[in-house]
């Protein structure tokens, strides 16, 4: 999280450690082997480190922290890897920040919408109803395939 310009105390730490971290990338594994991929070693990796952290990464703090001795990935490495994370439900790119997060919510892939914090940087996830805007947008003859919403603000935390 970048929280260089923020001062504000009491956030949530939403990167998982220790028998969590290894819990949730368990259960990647098994959703894996359930849909016959592969979860690889480096996409494996990729998850790790969008799992440890605090908010959300852009793909070059991955490339960089992506070796466990320093040594940074090749970057298609990790474009390879958040592709296939990303297709699996496993993450999700928050466009306007170009930056990726772990899904945090139970399930299958879905549409992600997420509330962004403009001081800390923090993106927090939640499942959006957006069949207003599919209405209209059937009704104005659109095949729609995506929509986005990422909405703007202050967190619980920034806001005192
Ligand atoms: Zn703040
Ligand atoms: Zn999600
Ligand atoms: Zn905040």
């Amino acid at each position: 999280m970048d929280t260089a310009a923020c001062h504000h105390d009491d956030h949530t730490h939403l990167g998982l450690q220790g028998a969590a971290l290894r819990r949730a990338l368990g259960d990647a594994e098994q959703r894996c082997t359930e849909t016959q991929e592969r979860l690889t070693s480096s996409r494996r990796r990729v998850l790790e480190l969008l799992l440890e952290a605090d908010g959300p990464l852009k793909a070059y703090d991955l490339i960089a922290a992506f070796g466990e001795d320093g040594e940074p990935a090749k970057p298609p490495t990790v474009y390879r890897a958040l592709e296939f994370l990303e297709r699996l439900g496993f993450a999700h790119r928050i466009e306007s920040l170009n930056a990726y997060v772990p899904c945090r919510l139970e399930g299958q892939s879905h549409q992600a919408a997420f509330l962004i914090c403009d001081c800390c940087g923090a993106a927090q996830e939640f499942q959006p109803d957006f069949s207003t805007q599919a209405a209209a947008a059937k009704a104005a003859g659109y095949d729609v395939r995506s929509i986005t919403l990422e909405a703007r603000g202050l967190c619980p935390a920034c806001r005192d």
